[in-house]
């Protein structure tokens, strides 16, 4: 049993875990650089650590010190959250060998899927389908080639890739050599690996992804998809559960295959199925072995709680439930409130003079925000997340527009505007949008 855990992160996630935690009995550790000594997850935790100075690579990355924390706090597990290590597959295999629970797969699992190209294979030989495309690494010398037996346009992609880096599309032959060279270049820069694939690149996709659960046992569920075709340079900024472009037939479809696949797999933990979906079809793009940020909109249409089951399973205690209980309730979108400038997206860090959080039925906000909070300029600029949770997408999107009227964050500049500009547009009220959707908005309110 784990009777410890150490929240190996910071921010609303680290706050999340802690709550999870707390609903267990488990006691907790919140680890901090000194830049966050004030944050919301190191007040409430039982114990805190500081664990270095403000630059992720010296505190939230650095394995050592955490191995450190856990040491002398006693704490049994640690639970990464999402980002900084939560898919280093060294720390899994470090916690490992000092007689410490990884709150997460296996560090083989981690490893698999973190690489592009083995992680599409697996996927493939699991009976998940997947984009066509290359059959493992492209060089220079072989990209024409594949390129034309897959069809312009492609997609070269890194194969270490995050965060969209190191991807360049070729629209035609003409385009290749160039979109070839620069995506080594980036992908070389961003990860020190400059190995890259070919995908067909697909014109107007949604993004859907199938949140699985597994026992490390041979059991494993899903808890259906979330729709994140609304992105920003690849970034997500809206999500929904259930997807508007899915009916029931193709989401247990899906859902099926891919649990199906995690049972195979053996896998251990909760992870994301991510795929891209055109004209009725599903393409396997990658798999996050990790627990997401968009993951409580699955929770708020299942009413299971992601964290205890990661625990759970962690601990060798198995799922809270099986698939036959699995009950699909409502509809669910989030949107990711950043301290950024809702039009330019620059950042935005400082102290929040006021700050008023709304409330009422089927509404969740996870913020480690709080009047007075001084938001330091070193981390990503994801302030809160607002979860919004109805009988129908409709009545969600009602519930939506009040509550964003009803939210107040003074002092700094907040993407709620944004919000509040996306729920009166029509395509939106319509679930009528791709993955450029976004983009192409932005592009001409900036006109
Ligand atoms: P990363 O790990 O860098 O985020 P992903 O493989 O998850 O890379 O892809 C990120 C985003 O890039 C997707 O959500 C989608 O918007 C776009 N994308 C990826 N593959 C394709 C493809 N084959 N065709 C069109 N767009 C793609």
């Amino acid at each position: 049993m784990i009777s410890k855990v150490l929240i190996a992160n910071r921010g609303e996630i680290a706050l999340r875990v802690l709550r999870a935690c707390k609903e267990l009995g488990i006691a907790t550790v919140a680890v901090h650089s000194t830049a966050d000594a004030d944050a919301m997850h190191v007040r409430l935790a039982d114990e805190s650590v500081c664990i270095g100075p403000p630059p992720s690579r010296e505190s939230y990355l650095n394995i050592h010190q955490i191995v450190a924390a856990c040491e002398i706090t006693g704490a049994d597990a640690v639970h990464p959250g999402y980002g900084f290590l939560s898919e280093n597959a060294k720390f899994a295999e470090i916690l490992d060998a000092h007689g410490i629970t990884f709150i997460g797969p296996t560090a083989e699992h981690i490893r698999i899927m973190g690489d592009k190209i083995t992680a599409k294979k697996t996927a493939e030989a699991l009976g998940i389908p997947v984009v066509p495309g290359s059959d493992g690494e492209v060089k220079p010398d072989n990209a024409m080639q594949v390129a034309r037996k897959i069809g312009f346009p492609v997609l070269i992609k890194a194969t270490a890739g995050g965060g969209g880096r190191g991807m360049k599309v070729a629209k035609t032959e003409a385009d290749l050599e160039e979109a070839v060279s620069t995506a080594r270049a980036e992908a070389l820069a961003a990860f020190g690996n400059d190995a890259v694939y070919m995908e067909k690149y697909l014109g107007k996709p949604r993004h859907i992804e199938i949140q699985v659960v597994g026992d490390g046992e041979g059991n494993a569920i899903h808890l259906g998809e979330r729709d994140c075709s609304l992105q920003r340079r690849h970034q997500k900024v809206w999500e929904e559960a259930n997807s508007p472009a899915l009916n029931v037939e193709q989401r247990m479809k899906i859902g099926q295959i891919c649990a199906d696949a995690m049972r195979k797999l053996k896998y251990r933990g909760a992870g994301t199925v991510e795929f891209l979906y055109e004209n009725g079809e599903f393409y396997f793009i990658e798999m996050n072995t990790r627990l997401q940020v968009e993951h409580p909109i699955t929770e708020a249409i299942t009413g299971i709680d992601l964290v205890h089951e990661q625990i759970r399973v962690a601990s060798g205690a198995g799922l809270s439930v099986t698939q036959d209980e699995v009950v699909f309730s409502g509809h669910a979108i989030e949107c990711r409130i950043n301290a950024e400038d809702p039009r330019t997206f620059v950042p935005s860090p400082g102290t929040i003079t006021h700050f008023h959080a709304p409330g009422g039925l089927g509404v969740r906000v996870d913020s480690g925000a709080y009047q007075g909070y001084r938001i330091p300029p070193y981390y990503d600029s994801l302030i809160g997340k607002l979860i919004v949770h109805g009988r129908t997408r409709v009545e969600c999107m009602m519930r939506l527009r009040r509550v964003l009227d009803e939210f107040v964050i003074d002092g700094i500049k907040t993407t709620l505007p944004l919000f509040q500009d996306l729920i009166g547009n029509q395509d939106i009220a319509n679930g009528d949008y791709d993955i450029h959707w976004l983009e192409t908005y932005l592009a001409r309110a900036s006109e």
